[in-house]
């Protein structure tokens, strides 16, 4: 089982980009952030509880969302591997990550990071509030909020992975959908 990890701010095409990266080369999705959507708007105990902290463009507990990549893994056949998206997002993230991945002998195969400038970001997100409905995407304050959050908590990942010799960067600031998904595939073609 192959483990890819695709990274990057709020905004910057994770969402957009997976599936073309998924269906080349039959990996699963998985985004904490569309599972915790999804547990919104089924009304869970757990979706009550993480909506307050997304609304307001904070992180949710570590323990609910590596719950979540723990069942992923337990439960979903016939794929070559996982394309994780919004996960790990701190560092202990990545660290409970490598020993979730460990336990299934397997380990984190290369960092796809989708990198955007912090006006990019804000641009980017309130383009799409309208679209796509996110209360999280609406209101400037809360995306100033989440690009603290990227800054003082996601982007040390960066290091880590860098430490790592498995971090692949690409700059999609600028470029319409087709030429960014252009870039992402031979980015993920040359990852073997
Ligand atoms: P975006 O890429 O625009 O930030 P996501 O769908 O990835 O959107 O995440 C939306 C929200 O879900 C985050 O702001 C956060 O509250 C929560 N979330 C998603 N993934 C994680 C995670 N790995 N750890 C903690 N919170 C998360």
């Amino acid at each position: 089982m192959k483990t890819f990890i695709l990274f990057g701010p709020p905004g910057a095409g994770k969402g957009t980009h997976a599936g073309a990266i998924t269906q080349k080369y039959n990996l699963r999705h998985i985004s904490t952030g569309e599972l915790l959507r999804a547990e919104i708007a089924a009304g869970t105990k757990l979706g009550i509880e993480a909506k307050k902290l997304m609304d307001a463009g904070s992180l949710v507990p570590d323990s609910v969302v590596e719950g979540m990549i723990e069942s992923a893994y337990d439960t979903v056949k016939g794929v070559e591997g996982f394309l994780l998206d919004g996960f790990p997002r701190t560092i202990r993230q990545a660290q409970d990550l490598d020993a979730i991945l460990q336990k299934r002998g397997a380990k984190v195969d290369g960092v796809i990071s989708l990198m955007i400038s912090d006006d990019t970001i804000r641009k980017r997100i309130s383009g799409r509030a309208l679209a796509e409905g996110r209360a999280d995407d609406a209101d400037p304050e809360v995306i100033e909020n989440r690009i603290r959050t990227y800054h003082s908590q996601t982007e040390p990942l960066i290091g880590y992975y860098k430490a790592q010799g498995k971090y692949h960067e690409i700059d999609l600031n600028e470029g319409s959908i087709e030429v960014n998904r252009a870039k992402v595939l031979s980015l993920v073609a040359g990852l073997g």
